[in-house]
């Protein structure tokens, strides 16, 4: 941390102990002979010499005159044993925690300003600002007890879904503050896990009213026994999504039996692809395959286009290759439709399935593209076989008018 450095103060300050009299017998203060703290602080404003006469009580058998008492003007520049003002160290916390820049960048910029190295940067971080903001965030614990006596504690229990055997991040947020509670990493989700998470908030004698939370399998006894007396409710979300399991049960197996149904009648036909050369379908990078050459171009410029000047080209105008990337693409997309995934409850698949196999079959064609009738035709043919009206389906037509369009 100490580096050698020849920085020109710009400022030079001497502060003086602010207190006047003696916080044991309250005595008199009075100033030392002697200079106090003088270092060279980097702020972000200038390079500062700043110094402080401490003072001590003038009583020699006070327990003050032992102890020589600093300015308090002086502490607020920067920490103590640091050259650093803490007004850099706001600056590192804030461009990592709001910008999520990282500590390479946050240097770069500072580096105009200021002489310091990336590693101070970190240091400054870790080892200054994290402890202030814990000690910020600790000023909150007034209004959680505020809260906690009049009208109780409403707290939310969440948790980050966990990946392949991760340890899972918990969070306990008091909802009409907004205050975070108690955050932690949770090894495993059983009712222990959960007691020994939950139980320092009740150690804090925090009165908590209710709780909104998952139904979690340890958690909901877990919540009883920190919690007895706190009302539980459960997360609306996660309420929508079980009243819509049956449903969604049912439009899964309406998602199957369609897909099965289109397949056995036209899968053959959707799943052709034109391809570059057998096996492989479209090549980038910087060996992509040889352009074919040029088709013939066609003769009637005034029939050019569709959409552009209005004017559709009749059916011999549309080159093979243009029909071909037609078909395909039109192809592709009852292909994708074969392949929806639902999100119950706001999102069922079969339905949406069903719908969209349909308006694809129903896409207007334009004189001169006759061709595109077999394409769309296709999968027409294979919903044609499907009994959308059967008894197992018929429920899920209710739910239709809620799925959201396209
Ligand atoms: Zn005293």
């Amino acid at each position: 941390m100490r580096t050698q450095r020849r920085l020109q103060p710009q400022v030079s300050t001497v502060y003086r102990c602010e207190l006047e009299s003696c916080l044991h017998c309250g005595r008199a203060l009075m100033p030392c002979h002697y200079l106090s703290g003088r270092k060279t602080v980097q702020t972000m404003v200038a390079v500062m010499e700043i110094a402080h006469r401490p003072k001590r009580c003038v009583e020699p058998n006070c327990r003050g005159h032992q102890r020589a008492l600093r300015s308090a003007g002086w502490q607020q520049i920067a920490p103590l044993h640091s050259t650093y003002g803490f007004d850099v160290i706001a600056t590192i916390g804030w461009q990592r925690q709001q910008h999520r820049h990282i500590y390479a960048d946050i240097h770069s910029q500072l580096v105009e300003t200021l002489s310091i190295s990336p590693s101070q940067v970190s240091y400054l971080y870790n080892v200054h600002y994290l402890p202030l903001l814990a000690c910020h965030e600790r000023q909150n614990m007034a209004q959680l007890h505020q809260i906690s006596a009049e009208p109780g504690l409403i707290l939310s229990l969440d948790g980050l879904a966990p990946e392949g055997g991760e340890p899972q991040l918990w969070l306990v947020r008091e909802l009409q503050t907004g205050l975070m509670a108690r955050n932690g990493w949770l090894s495993e989700q059983s009712q222990t896990a959960f007691e020994n998470f939950l139980q320092p908030i009740v150690e804090q004698e925090l009165q908590v009213r209710a709780i909104l939370s998952d139904k979690q399998r340890g958690l909901v006894p877990a919540i009883s026994t920190v919690f007895p007396a706190a009302k539980h409710g459960f997360c609306q979300a996660h309420y929508l999504s079980n009243i819509a399991d049956p449903v969604a049960a049912v439009d899964e197996g309406l998602k199957v039996t369609l897909r099965k149904t289109v397949r056995q009648e036209v899968g053959p036909i959707i799943r052709a692809e034109q391809v570059e050369k057998p096996g492989v379908l479209t090549m980038t990078g910087l060996i992509p395959s040889p352009v074919p050459d040029e088709q013939p171009s066609r003769p009637t410029p005034q029939t050019e286009g569709l959409g552009g000047d209005g004017i559709i080209p009749d059916q011999a105008a549309v080159t093979q290759p243009e029909r071909d990337e037609i078909i395909t693409a039109f192809k592709r997309r009852v292909r994708y439709l074969l392949t929806l995934k639902g999100r119950p409850p706001f999102r069922l698949a079969g339905l949406e399935m069903y719908r969209f196999t349909i308006a694809c079959a129903q896409i207007p064609v334009p004189e001169g593209y006759h061709f595109l009738q077999t394409a769309k035709a296709t999968p027409l043919a294979g919903v044609q076989g499907f009994q959308p009206e059967a008894p197992d389906h018929r429920s899920l037509w209710i739910m239709a008018p809620l799925i959201p369009k396209d």
